[in-house]
């Protein structure tokens, strides 16, 4: 059997079309299955399905991972459970800061902004300053019962510090988050593959 180069980079379940938020922090959020603007599919209900995901998302570097999947006992249902928390307070922020969050949501847009700083503030406090490719980062401790989670809100410091911010955009028909780079009109659908598509064919049913 012939394994094409974009089958074989991805693990089970996940293929490239997860991974077009434009940022590792932005895949994370982007872990819900919905095609609407609920956020019930959840996409990493276990950690073999985190695991998986992480492999395609650059969010750790390939030594992190190595040194992350040595050790799976350190990982249990509570930090699971944390890391759901922290995705869906993080997406609550993000709406704000991409001024998608109504009058009805902005007190979920600041906790949930706030929540993300505690994470990143815990995140530091146990994460080391590490030089990676000329440029030092804050990096998670690969041998914390937090790791997960503080990869993921070091991930989203990263984001959070960036000029991407100003770029934050939503799909215009599910709950996924991406950096818009292009010029003009702009980008509306996470992917045309998956929902630039189905607005297409949903458009040509009803002429
Ligand atoms: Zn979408």
């Amino acid at each position: 059997m012939v394994i094409s180069e974009s089958q074989s980079r991805f693990a089970q379940g996940w293929s490239e079309a997860d991974y077009v938020g434009g940022h590792p922090a932005l895949d994370f959020i982007n872990t819900v299955a919905d095609t609407g603007k609920t956020r019930l599919g959840d996409k990493i209900g276990s950690w073999e399905a985190l695991r998986d995901w992480v492999g395609g998302a650059g969010l750790l570097s390939k030594q992190e991972l190595a040194a992350f999947l040595q050790d799976p006992e350190l990982d249990d249902d509570g930090a699971l459970a944390r890391l759901h928390d922290l995705r869906e307070q993080a997406y609550e922020g993000m709406l704000g800061l991409a001024g998608l969050a109504d009058t009805a949501r902005q007190g979920m847009a600041y906790q949930g902004m706030e929540h993300v700083g505690e994470a990143i503030r815990e995140a530091l406090g146990r994460g080391a300053f590490r030089e990676e490719g000329g440029r030092f980062r804050w990096r998670p401790d690969a041998g914390s019962s937090e790791r997960w989670l503080d990869a993921v809100a070091l991930g989203l410091e990263d984001f959070l510090r960036s000029e991407d911010v100003a770029r934050l955009r939503q799909c215009a028909r599910c709950t996924w988050l991406f950096v818009d780079r292009g010029r003009g009109a702009g980008r509306r659908w996470c992917d045309m593959r998956t929902c630039g598509n189905r607005a297409k064919a949903e458009a040509f049913r009803c002429r």
